[in-house]
């Protein structure tokens, strides 16, 4: 794995290089870096999957570099924290636990798969366009709570990503689906949460929003 590599050259070759690691295994999201131009964890990825001799790797791309393949993860943290990515519940504490369907839970499932590598957020061209906007990973967050029936906050939630640097700031390019390791399809995400703010009609004054309902429009009609 390029790890193995990345770990040889520094025992063996220069104790100085710093990079992040943990896990080893695709879990802990600490290893994302560019790897042959695209973002991929160090870990997971196989020499023999890039198929080339040369392997280049690189800090990931659009955060600032600390050291070596070392990049500041706080603005991307913040982020994350900005979207209540935690389940806030109205009604009384039950006496064991609050239960939910399987179904329930599979219209969210792959969110929950996020380990918060940042390997989507680092190649976002929305947040290349606008270093304010929220981003990928956070979004997906937010769609992991907001669909979840235990939590109280869907309205809230949607005016909360659907203001000024939200959800309909994103431009569906996809990069964050392709670049994603763990298939969480944030894209996904970010137009289910487009869908929900449609529902609690919180969304009308974006103009993004209003874009998307020009074509709902169009489509019902024509
Ligand atoms: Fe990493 Fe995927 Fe989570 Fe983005 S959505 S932070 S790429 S695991």
């Amino acid at each position: 794995r390029v790890l193995d590599l990345l770990h040889r050259v520094k025992y063996e070759q220069d104790g100085s290089l710093t990079f992040r690691r943990s896990c080893a295994h695709g879990v802990c999201g600490s290893d994302a870096m560019l790897i042959n131009g695209r973002n991929r964890l160090a870990c997971k990825l196989r020499i023999e999957q890039l198929g080339k001799r040369r392997i280049t790797v690189a800090p990931l791309p659009g955060l600032p570099v600390i050291k070596d393949l070392v990049v500041d993860m706080d603005g991307f943290f913040d982020k994350f924290k900005s979207v209540q990515p935690y389940l806030v519940t109205e009604s009384p504490a039950p006496e064991r636990e609050r239960l939910q369907s399987a179904e329930e839970h599979a219209r969210y499932e792959d969110t929950t798969k996020c380990i918060l590598c940042a390997a989507c957020y680092s190649e976002c061209n929305s947040l290349a366009a606008d270093p304010e906007f929220v981003g990928p990973a956070a979004f997906a967050w937010g769609y992991r709570f907001a669909a979840d029936e235990r939590d109280g906050q869907r309205k809230n939630r949607a005016k909360l990503y659907s203001g000024d640097h939200g959800v309909w700031d994103c431009t569906r390019c996809m990069y964050c689906n392709e670049r994603c390791p763990k298939g969480v399809d944030p894209r996904d995400a970010i137009e289910k949460l487009g869908g929900i703010a449609f529902n609690e009609g919180v969304s009308w004054a974006d103009a993004g929003a209003r874009h998307a309902k020009a074509f709902l429009i169009s489509m019902r009609t024509g």
